[in-house]
């Protein structure tokens, strides 16, 4: 354990984040790292506990050795943090970026004072690793001889390439898309995840010898039973990619996307032209509804500001959550509270109010006789609890109000993989339409085939999709060498 009585004679100090007015003006990254004397004193705070909670099945996902690297940093020995988080997380500058960090909400510090940054502190590490020269390729150095593609460049893809390829076997990984990695490149916004990052990372990866082949669409480009044929085992890491739709009248109105065509042509475009060759969808001048409270919709709220929207609105149709934990999220479950993330904190900046409204529904859109959005009408609802204590919802009479809006852009999650692919390998789905492949095994109906990240456990998180390539990738092996 660092220092003792770190966690009481410091205080919780999160990086600091650019103002948001000058950050509205770029794509870049916004968070400013602490200086290391500053960092070591947040490592500090970790009381080392008898039963770390941050690494319980309420904590990391990926079992990160939380308590051993915060005291690292505090002592200095950074390149020993490094090998440490390197054990357990195959993508810790993601993480480290983006994760939610259930990690921080599990940490028993938390019950009674703010938790430790246990993400702050991972992405310092790995980033110390970048700076100091250690971040280089390490290829294995024998080879088992055996073939595996990965279909799919996401993170649990990529995290499976990266552990079957360091296992010795030939792994290649196929990608429809122009770039590498699923939502991490055309997902997150570039403001929360330097793009950069993502090439370097897989840049090592192919020095260490995984092959990439992008612009190939498998079940299109390349049939998936020509892979079964040629390669010795599958992975099926294809995303969660199938947008949840609003069925109402006025939805096929010019104007309405889905949140995915809103942010992946414009990260293309920035990365393509810095946004110079129009191949995205602007909202400069326009009023903008975003229907869906959750990261996506925050995202699609963060890009019309970038883009100079002239009004913003955030629709969510739950009601908004407490501020602080309630009897339905005790400590060390993963809280829904409500809280400002950084769309919201810019929207406040630029129009000097909050862009989300609770319990609301969108009942229509209303367009012009040029087929294009004018704005939409909503209608107010209310959350009971039956006898059983489920939650049902109910339609406020009378709450009718309608908005203008050009732009609307749908973030009401995912509903599962797409079919061809699924249906060309001949796997079963589950009840949600997911790949079936039980969690632990991720094996399929198909014996040479296994399933991992959103495809498999449906819309999740990053550090999820690494947890399951990573045991995918176990399980894999097993297979290649029983
Ligand atoms: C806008 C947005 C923001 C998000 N923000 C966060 C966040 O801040 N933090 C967080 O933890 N999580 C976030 N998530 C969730 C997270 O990104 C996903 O849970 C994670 O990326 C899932 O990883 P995956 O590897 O399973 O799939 P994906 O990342 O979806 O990758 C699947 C890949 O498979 C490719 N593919 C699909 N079919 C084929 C085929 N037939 N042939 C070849 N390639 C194919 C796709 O092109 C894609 O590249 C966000 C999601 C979205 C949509
Ligand atoms: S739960 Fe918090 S204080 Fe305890 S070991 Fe983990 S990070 Fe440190």
């Amino acid at each position: 354990m660092g220092k003792p009585t770190g966690f009481l004679d410091f205080e919780r100090q999160k990086v600091k984040d650019r103002h948001p007015r000058e950050r509205m003006g770029d794509f870049r990254e916004f968070l400013v790292p602490l200086n290391p004397a500053e960092r070591r004193t947040q490592a500090s705070r970790c009381m080392d506990c008898g039963v770390p909670f941050c690494q319980s099945n309420y904590g990391c996902p990926v079992d990160n050795l939380i308590p051993e690297w915060n005291d690292l940093v505090y002592n200095g020995k950074d390149y020993e943090a490094f090998t440490r988080l390197r054990k357990t997380n195959n993508f810790p500058e993601f993480t480290g970026r983006v994760c939610p960090a259930p990690c921080e909400t599990a940490c028993v510090l938390g019950v009674t004072s703010p938790a430790v940054t246990i993400k702050d502190n991972e992405a310092w590490i790995i980033d110390n690793a970048y700076e100091k020269g250690w971040m280089v390729p390490v290829p294995p150095t024998s080879r088992s001889g055996k073939k595996v593609a990965v279909i799919g460049s996401g993170p649990s893809g990529m995290a499976a390439a990266d552990q079957l390829n360091q296992a010795g076997h030939y792994v290649t990984v196929f990608e429809r898309s122009d770039r590498l990695g699923g939502l991490l490149m055309y997902g997150i916004p570039n403001m929360k995840l330097d793009k950069e990052l993502v090439e370097k990372r897989f840049g090592l990866m192919e020095a260490e010898g995984v092959e990439f082949r992008t612009n190939t669409f498998v079940g299109k480009d390349v049939m998936a039973d020509q892979l079964v044929k040629d390669f010795d085992a599958v992975l099926v890491a294809t995303g969660a990619t199938k947008p949840r739709d609003l069925n109402v009248p006025g939805r096929q109105l010019k104007g309405v996307h889905f949140a995915m065509e809103f942010l992946s042509a414009n990260t293309k475009s920035l990365l393509s032209s810095n946004l110079s060759d129009g191949n995205y969808i602007s909202a400069k001048g326009k009023k903008v509804i975003v229907i869906g409270g959750g990261d996506t919709g925050n995202d699609c709220l963060g890009t019309s500001l970038r883009h100079g929207c002239i009004s913003l609105d955030n629709f969510e149709v739950l009601p908004q959550p407490s501020e602080g934990r309630t009897e339905e999220f005790p400590w060390p479950t993963y809280p829904r509270l409500y809280k400002a993330d950084y769309g919201h904190a810019e929207a406040v900046d630029k129009f000097g109010k909050d862009p989300r409204v609770y319990s609301i529904s969108t009942k229509e859109f209303l367009g012009n006789d040029r087929g294009e959005l004018t704005g939409l009408v909503t209608i107010d609802v209310a959350w009971t609890k039956d006898e059983k204590g489920a939650w049902k919802m109910a339609e406020v009479a009378g709450s009718e109000r309608t908005w203008e809006a050009d732009l609307v852009f749908l973030a009401l999650g995912f509903l599962g993989p797409e079919e061809t692919l699924v249906q060309q390998l001949g796997l079963e789905q589950d009840a949600r339409s997911n790949v079936k492949a039980t969690y632990g095994k991720f094996q399929t109906n198909h014996p040479k085939v296994f399933g991992a990240g959103d495809a498999r456990r449906g819309q999740s998180l990053v550090v999820w999709a690494i947890n399951e390539g990573r045991g995918a990738a176990r399980e894999i092996d097993k297979f290649l060498r029983s």
